[in-house]
Protein backbone atom coordinates (compact mmCIF):
# COMPACT_ATOMS: atom_id res chain seq x y z
CA UNK A 1 0.00 0.00 0.00
CA UNK A 2 2.65 2.12 0.88
CA UNK A 3 4.50 1.75 -2.07
CA UNK A 4 1.38 1.72 -4.36
CA UNK A 5 1.23 5.98 -2.57
CA UNK A 6 4.52 6.37 -3.47
CA UNK A 7 4.53 5.66 -7.20
CA UNK A 8 1.21 7.35 -7.14
CA UNK A 9 2.81 10.96 -5.61
CA UNK A 10 5.44 10.21 -7.97
CA UNK A 11 3.43 9.23 -11.30
CA UNK A 12 1.19 12.41 -10.65
CA UNK A 13 4.16 14.91 -10.22
CA UNK A 14 6.25 13.89 -12.83
CA UNK A 15 3.23 14.54 -15.21
CA UNK A 16 3.97 17.08 -17.51
CA UNK A 17 7.40 17.87 -15.55
CA UNK A 18 8.56 20.79 -18.08
CA UNK A 19 6.11 23.00 -16.94
CA UNK A 20 6.13 21.98 -13.20
CA UNK A 21 8.29 25.02 -11.70
CA UNK A 22 9.96 24.88 -8.30
CA UNK A 23 9.40 28.38 -6.49
CA UNK A 24 10.42 29.41 -3.09
CA UNK A 25 7.96 31.06 -0.97
CA UNK A 26 8.12 33.24 2.27
CA UNK A 27 11.99 33.84 0.94
CA UNK A 28 12.18 37.26 2.71
CA UNK A 29 11.62 35.64 5.87
CA UNK A 30 14.05 34.21 8.18
CA UNK A 31 11.59 30.91 9.19
CA UNK A 32 12.11 28.26 12.20
CA UNK A 33 8.62 27.55 13.01
CA UNK A 34 5.89 26.85 10.39
CA UNK A 35 2.49 24.90 10.52
CA UNK A 36 0.73 23.62 7.62
CA UNK A 37 -2.82 22.91 7.22
CA UNK A 38 -4.75 21.41 3.83
CA UNK A 39 -7.31 23.87 2.72
CA UNK A 40 -9.56 21.57 0.80
CA UNK A 41 -8.34 17.98 -0.51
CA UNK A 42 -5.78 15.41 0.96
CA UNK A 43 -1.98 15.87 1.40
CA UNK A 44 0.59 12.79 1.39
CA UNK A 45 3.02 13.27 4.16
CA UNK A 46 6.63 11.68 3.71
CA UNK A 47 10.40 11.98 4.54
CA UNK A 48 13.62 10.54 3.83
CA UNK A 49 12.12 7.66 4.14
CA UNK A 50 9.18 7.61 2.45
CA UNK A 51 5.52 7.84 2.47
CA UNK A 52 4.30 8.74 6.24
CA UNK A 53 0.34 8.99 6.30
CA UNK A 54 -2.03 10.85 4.97
CA UNK A 55 -3.07 14.88 6.29
CA UNK A 56 -6.88 15.91 5.80
CA UNK A 57 -8.05 19.67 6.33
CA UNK A 58 -8.69 18.03 10.43
CA UNK A 59 -4.87 17.64 10.83
CA UNK A 60 -2.26 20.46 12.05
CA UNK A 61 0.83 19.98 11.07
CA UNK A 62 4.02 21.62 12.97
CA UNK A 63 7.39 21.96 11.42
CA UNK A 64 10.10 23.16 13.83
CA UNK A 65 14.37 23.39 12.77
CA UNK A 66 15.64 20.56 14.70
CA UNK A 67 19.53 19.18 15.34
CA UNK A 68 21.85 18.38 12.69
CA UNK A 69 20.19 20.24 9.69
CA UNK A 70 17.32 18.16 10.48
CA UNK A 71 13.72 19.13 10.57
CA UNK A 72 11.10 17.98 13.56
CA UNK A 73 7.75 17.30 12.43
CA UNK A 74 4.74 17.23 14.77
CA UNK A 75 0.66 16.42 14.23
CA UNK A 76 -1.71 18.17 16.17
CA UNK A 77 1.20 18.73 19.01
CA UNK A 78 2.55 15.19 19.35
CA UNK A 79 5.64 14.74 17.45
CA UNK A 80 5.96 12.37 14.54
CA UNK A 81 9.38 12.02 13.33
CA UNK A 82 12.55 13.74 12.82
CA UNK A 83 14.22 14.08 8.64
CA UNK A 84 16.18 16.14 6.30
CA UNK A 85 13.75 17.02 3.83
CA UNK A 86 9.70 17.18 4.37
CA UNK A 87 7.23 16.78 1.62
CA UNK A 88 3.54 17.22 1.38
CA UNK A 89 1.93 16.11 -2.15
CA UNK A 90 -1.61 17.13 -2.88
CA UNK A 91 -4.38 14.28 -3.81
CA UNK A 92 -5.82 16.29 -6.47
CA UNK A 93 -4.66 19.53 -8.62
CA UNK A 94 -7.65 21.74 -6.92
CA UNK A 95 -6.32 21.33 -3.46
CA UNK A 96 -5.08 24.12 -1.41
CA UNK A 97 -2.99 24.39 1.51
CA UNK A 98 -2.66 27.02 4.14
CA UNK A 99 0.94 27.82 5.73
CA UNK A 100 1.19 29.89 8.47
CA UNK A 101 4.77 30.41 9.90
CA UNK A 102 4.49 30.77 13.72
CA UNK A 103 8.31 32.07 14.14
CA UNK A 104 8.15 35.02 13.18
CA UNK A 105 4.95 35.46 13.19
CA UNK A 106 3.74 35.95 9.58
CA UNK A 107 -0.31 36.26 8.01
CA UNK A 108 -1.21 32.85 6.76
CA UNK A 109 -1.00 32.29 3.24
CA UNK A 110 -2.82 29.52 0.90
CA UNK A 111 -1.14 27.87 -1.73
CA UNK A 112 -2.00 25.33 -4.55
CA UNK A 113 0.75 22.65 -5.30
CA UNK A 114 3.30 20.14 -3.41
CA UNK A 115 5.74 21.41 -0.94
CA UNK A 116 9.02 20.38 0.24
CA UNK A 117 10.67 22.00 3.24
CA UNK A 118 14.89 21.48 3.89
CA UNK A 119 16.65 23.15 6.94
CA UNK A 120 18.68 25.29 4.85
CA UNK A 121 21.57 26.49 7.37
CA UNK A 122 19.05 26.87 10.66
CA UNK A 123 16.57 28.62 8.39
CA UNK A 124 13.49 26.93 7.02
CA UNK A 125 13.34 26.83 3.32
CA UNK A 126 9.34 25.96 1.71
CA UNK A 127 9.80 24.84 -2.07
CA UNK A 128 6.63 24.83 -3.50
CA UNK A 129 6.03 22.65 -6.68
CA UNK A 130 3.39 23.80 -9.17
CA UNK A 131 2.07 23.53 -12.35
CA UNK A 132 3.27 26.73 -14.23
CA UNK A 133 -0.03 28.24 -15.32
CA UNK A 134 -1.51 27.51 -11.68
CA UNK A 135 1.75 29.56 -10.60
CA UNK A 136 0.72 32.31 -13.03
CA UNK A 137 -3.08 32.45 -11.75
CA UNK A 138 -1.09 33.25 -8.22
CA UNK A 139 1.26 36.12 -9.82
CA UNK A 140 -0.90 37.65 -11.96
CA UNK A 141 -3.58 38.24 -8.27
CA UNK A 142 -0.39 39.25 -6.54
CA UNK A 143 1.22 41.41 -9.49
CA UNK A 144 -2.29 43.36 -10.81
CA UNK A 145 -4.58 42.64 -7.34
CA UNK A 146 -8.32 41.93 -8.15
CA UNK A 147 -10.96 44.30 -9.72
CA UNK A 148 -9.15 44.44 -13.64
CA UNK A 149 -10.68 43.21 -16.24
CA UNK A 150 -10.30 40.37 -18.55
CA UNK A 151 -7.93 41.69 -21.86
CA UNK A 152 -5.30 43.41 -18.62
CA UNK A 153 -5.09 39.93 -17.22
CA UNK A 154 -4.41 38.21 -20.69
CA UNK A 155 -1.56 41.22 -21.13
CA UNK A 156 -0.49 40.61 -17.63
CA UNK A 157 -0.86 36.56 -18.25
CA UNK A 158 1.33 36.34 -21.58
CA UNK A 159 4.14 38.30 -19.96
CA UNK A 160 3.91 37.05 -16.89
CA UNK A 161 4.34 33.27 -18.55
CA UNK A 162 7.12 34.72 -20.89
CA UNK A 163 8.77 36.41 -18.15
CA UNK A 164 8.70 32.60 -15.94
CA UNK A 165 10.27 31.02 -18.57
CA UNK A 166 13.30 33.52 -19.76
CA UNK A 167 14.45 33.23 -16.11
CA UNK A 168 13.76 29.59 -14.92
CA UNK A 169 17.13 29.32 -14.37
CA UNK A 170 17.84 32.42 -12.16
CA UNK A 171 18.36 30.64 -8.93
CA UNK A 172 19.07 27.16 -9.93
CA UNK A 173 21.93 27.60 -7.80
CA UNK A 174 19.74 28.05 -4.97
CA UNK A 175 17.80 24.88 -5.74
CA UNK A 176 15.16 26.45 -7.29
CA UNK A 177 13.88 27.93 -10.35
CA UNK A 178 12.28 31.62 -9.24
CA UNK A 179 11.61 32.73 -5.66
CA UNK A 180 8.51 35.05 -4.87
CA UNK A 181 9.96 38.20 -3.85
CA UNK A 182 9.38 41.22 -7.39
CA UNK A 183 12.46 40.80 -8.72
CA UNK A 184 11.17 37.05 -9.92
CA UNK A 185 7.45 38.41 -10.16
CA UNK A 186 5.11 38.84 -6.50
CA UNK A 187 3.92 35.34 -5.93
CA UNK A 188 2.04 35.66 -2.60
CA UNK A 189 -0.59 33.32 -2.70
CA UNK A 190 -2.87 31.27 -4.98
CA UNK A 191 -5.57 33.73 -7.06
CA UNK A 192 -8.81 34.00 -5.04
CA UNK A 193 -10.75 36.17 -8.17
CA UNK A 194 -10.91 32.90 -9.73
CA UNK A 195 -13.21 33.35 -12.72
CA UNK A 196 -11.23 36.02 -14.46
CA UNK A 197 -7.86 35.84 -13.76
CA UNK A 198 -8.28 31.51 -14.80
CA UNK A 199 -9.87 32.81 -18.16
CA UNK A 200 -7.09 34.99 -18.79
CA UNK A 201 -4.53 31.98 -18.07
CA UNK A 202 -6.49 29.80 -19.90
CA UNK A 203 -7.34 31.87 -22.93
CA UNK A 204 -3.79 32.60 -23.33
CA UNK A 205 -2.75 29.15 -23.22
CA UNK A 206 0.68 28.40 -24.09
CA UNK A 207 1.22 32.43 -25.76
CA UNK A 208 4.80 33.72 -24.93
CA UNK A 209 6.29 36.67 -26.35
CA UNK A 210 9.24 36.37 -28.62
CA UNK A 211 12.10 39.49 -29.30
CA UNK A 212 13.47 39.99 -33.11
CA UNK A 213 15.84 37.15 -32.77
CA UNK A 214 13.00 34.37 -31.90
CA UNK A 215 14.26 34.34 -28.10
CA UNK A 216 12.11 34.70 -25.52
CA UNK A 217 11.21 38.65 -24.54
CA UNK A 218 12.60 40.24 -21.77
CA UNK A 219 9.05 41.20 -20.28
CA UNK A 220 10.12 44.15 -17.82
CA UNK A 221 7.41 45.91 -16.72
CA UNK A 222 6.43 48.22 -13.21
CA UNK A 223 3.42 50.07 -12.16
CA UNK A 224 3.47 53.20 -13.82
CA UNK A 225 5.56 55.32 -15.73
CA UNK A 226 4.91 58.58 -14.93
CA UNK A 227 4.12 59.10 -19.04
CA UNK A 228 7.22 57.92 -20.24
CA UNK A 229 9.08 54.82 -20.24
CA UNK A 230 12.57 54.38 -19.39
CA UNK A 231 15.63 53.42 -21.19
CA UNK A 232 16.58 49.93 -19.68
CA UNK A 233 20.33 51.45 -19.56
CA UNK A 234 19.46 53.88 -17.44
CA UNK A 235 18.13 51.45 -14.71
CA UNK A 236 20.66 48.66 -15.46
CA UNK A 237 23.73 50.24 -17.32
CA UNK A 238 23.01 48.08 -20.21
CA UNK A 239 21.11 47.61 -23.74
CA UNK A 240 18.13 45.74 -24.16
CA UNK A 241 17.03 46.22 -27.79
CA UNK A 242 13.58 46.57 -28.26
CA UNK A 243 12.89 48.80 -24.97
CA UNK A 244 13.37 52.66 -26.64
CA UNK A 245 11.66 55.15 -23.97
CA UNK A 246 8.15 56.65 -25.48
CA UNK A 247 5.15 58.56 -24.26
CA UNK A 248 2.17 56.87 -22.44
CA UNK A 249 -0.81 59.22 -22.14
CA UNK A 250 -2.59 56.48 -20.56
CA UNK A 251 -0.96 56.20 -17.02
CA UNK A 252 -0.77 59.94 -16.90
CA UNK A 253 -3.93 60.49 -14.29
CA UNK A 254 -3.82 57.09 -12.51
CA UNK A 255 -3.66 56.89 -9.25
CA UNK A 256 0.32 56.37 -8.80
CA UNK A 257 0.95 59.21 -11.66
CA UNK A 258 2.61 61.64 -9.27
CA UNK A 259 4.42 61.86 -5.98
CA UNK A 260 5.79 64.19 -3.61
CA UNK A 261 8.29 63.97 -1.07
CA UNK A 262 10.52 66.10 1.32
CA UNK A 263 13.88 66.04 2.55
CA UNK A 264 15.82 67.74 5.53
CA UNK A 265 18.03 70.27 3.13
CA UNK A 266 21.27 69.33 5.39
CA UNK A 267 20.71 65.66 4.48
CA UNK A 268 20.24 66.33 0.59
CA UNK A 269 23.05 68.59 0.98
CA UNK A 270 25.45 66.37 3.10
CA UNK A 271 24.70 63.70 0.99
CA UNK A 272 25.63 64.98 -2.51
CA UNK A 273 29.05 66.33 -0.53
CA UNK A 274 29.72 63.29 0.96
CA UNK A 275 29.08 61.11 -2.07
CA UNK A 276 30.00 62.77 -4.88
CA UNK A 277 31.60 65.60 -4.01
CA UNK A 278 29.33 68.02 -5.03
CA UNK A 279 31.03 71.06 -5.85
CA UNK A 280 28.88 73.78 -3.56
CA UNK A 281 31.43 76.37 -3.65
CA UNK A 282 29.76 77.06 -7.17
CA UNK A 283 27.12 79.37 -6.74
CA UNK A 284 25.06 77.84 -10.06
CA UNK A 285 26.15 74.42 -9.00
CA UNK A 286 24.40 74.92 -5.84
CA UNK A 287 21.13 76.39 -7.30
CA UNK A 288 21.30 73.49 -9.62
CA UNK A 289 21.31 71.87 -6.56
CA UNK A 290 17.71 72.35 -5.18
CA UNK A 291 16.15 73.02 -8.63
CA UNK A 292 16.72 70.41 -10.82
CA UNK A 293 14.41 70.12 -13.49
CA UNK A 294 13.42 66.75 -15.64
CA UNK A 295 10.26 67.22 -18.05
CA UNK A 296 11.85 64.05 -19.63
CA UNK A 297 13.42 61.32 -18.38
CA UNK A 298 17.42 61.50 -18.05
CA UNK A 299 19.78 58.95 -16.72
CA UNK A 300 21.87 62.07 -14.28
CA UNK A 301 20.88 64.48 -11.77
CA UNK A 302 21.76 67.95 -12.97
CA UNK A 303 23.76 67.24 -16.00
CA UNK A 304 26.09 63.58 -16.20
CA UNK A 305 29.55 66.16 -15.63
CA UNK A 306 28.28 65.63 -11.95
CA UNK A 307 28.28 61.74 -11.75
CA UNK A 308 24.84 60.93 -9.92
CA UNK A 309 23.00 58.47 -11.81
CA UNK A 310 19.36 59.40 -10.44
CA UNK A 311 18.92 55.48 -9.98
CA UNK A 312 21.30 56.25 -6.96
CA UNK A 313 18.95 58.55 -6.01
CA UNK A 314 16.09 56.57 -5.94
CA UNK A 315 17.59 53.74 -3.84
CA UNK A 316 19.04 56.33 -1.15
CA UNK A 317 16.33 58.00 -0.51
CA UNK A 318 13.41 55.35 -1.54
CA UNK A 319 11.86 57.32 -4.19
CA UNK A 320 9.03 55.56 -6.18
CA UNK A 321 10.71 56.94 -9.61
CA UNK A 322 13.88 58.24 -10.68
CA UNK A 323 11.30 61.13 -13.05
CA UNK A 324 11.22 64.23 -10.38
CA UNK A 325 12.23 67.58 -10.12
CA UNK A 326 12.84 69.90 -6.74
CA UNK A 327 12.40 73.03 -5.29
CA UNK A 328 13.22 74.40 -2.02
CA UNK A 329 10.45 75.36 0.39
CA UNK A 330 12.29 76.48 3.99
CA UNK A 331 14.26 73.60 5.46
CA UNK A 332 13.20 71.20 2.68
CA UNK A 333 14.28 69.96 -0.81
CA UNK A 334 10.81 69.09 -2.25
CA UNK A 335 10.78 66.27 -4.74
CA UNK A 336 7.74 66.22 -7.03
CA UNK A 337 8.13 63.48 -9.19
CA UNK A 338 5.93 60.90 -11.57
CA UNK A 339 5.03 57.01 -12.11
CA UNK A 340 6.56 54.12 -9.55
CA UNK A 341 8.73 51.74 -10.47
CA UNK A 342 11.98 51.81 -12.59
CA UNK A 343 9.68 52.09 -15.66
CA UNK A 344 11.24 49.65 -18.20
CA UNK A 345 8.87 47.84 -20.58
CA UNK A 346 5.27 47.67 -19.72
CA UNK A 347 3.32 50.41 -17.26
CA UNK A 348 1.23 48.64 -15.44
CA UNK A 349 -1.96 51.41 -14.53
CA UNK A 350 -1.81 52.36 -18.32
CA UNK A 351 -1.96 49.00 -19.51
CA UNK A 352 -5.06 48.85 -17.20
CA UNK A 353 -6.32 51.96 -18.29
CA UNK A 354 -5.64 50.57 -22.08
CA UNK A 355 -8.08 47.53 -21.39
CA UNK A 356 -10.72 49.94 -19.64
CA UNK A 357 -10.85 52.06 -23.16
CA UNK A 358 -11.41 49.06 -25.31
CA UNK A 359 -8.37 47.78 -26.14
CA UNK A 360 -7.21 44.06 -26.41
CA UNK A 361 -4.46 42.50 -25.06
CA UNK A 362 -2.37 41.66 -28.16
CA UNK A 363 -2.79 46.20 -28.90
CA UNK A 364 -1.79 46.51 -25.16
CA UNK A 365 0.98 44.40 -25.69
CA UNK A 366 2.21 46.00 -28.72
CA UNK A 367 1.81 49.46 -27.72
CA UNK A 368 4.40 48.76 -24.77
CA UNK A 369 6.43 46.08 -27.03
CA UNK A 370 6.56 47.26 -30.03
CA UNK A 371 8.84 44.66 -31.40
CA UNK A 372 7.39 41.41 -29.71
CA UNK A 373 5.69 38.74 -31.83
CA UNK A 374 3.26 36.00 -29.79
CA UNK A 375 3.80 32.61 -30.32
CA UNK A 376 2.55 29.65 -28.85
CA UNK A 377 5.03 27.89 -27.15
CA UNK A 378 5.00 24.24 -28.18
CA UNK A 379 5.53 26.05 -31.35
CA UNK A 380 9.01 27.46 -30.93
CA UNK A 381 9.85 24.21 -28.96
CA UNK A 382 9.35 22.54 -32.61
CA UNK A 383 10.87 24.82 -34.31
CA UNK A 384 14.29 25.13 -32.06
CA UNK A 385 14.49 21.15 -32.81
ZN1 LIG B 1 14.26 35.75 -6.88
ZN1 LIG C 1 2.76 54.68 -18.19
Amino acid sequence: MRFLIVFMVIMLNFKGLTQTFKLSIFTESNIKSISFQPGTGTYFLMNDTGFVRKIVPADLITINLGISNKLDVKLNNSYLFSSLKVYLFHEKSENNAKLKPIIPAIKERSYEGDFEVINKAGKIQIINLIDLDQYLEGVVESESGTGQNLEYYKAQTVISRTYALKYKNKHASDGFNLCDRVHCQAYLHRRFNAALIDSAVRQTKNLIMLDEKNNLYATYFHANCGGQTCQPDYVWNETLPGFDSFKDTFCVRTKQANWEKKIPVNEWKAFMVNKYDFPIWDSLSNYQLYNFQQSERHAFFIHPFYGIPLRDLREAFQLKSTFFSCSLDGEFVVLKGRGFGHGVGLCQEGAMNMSKKGFDYQQILLFYYPKMQLTVQSDRLNRKM
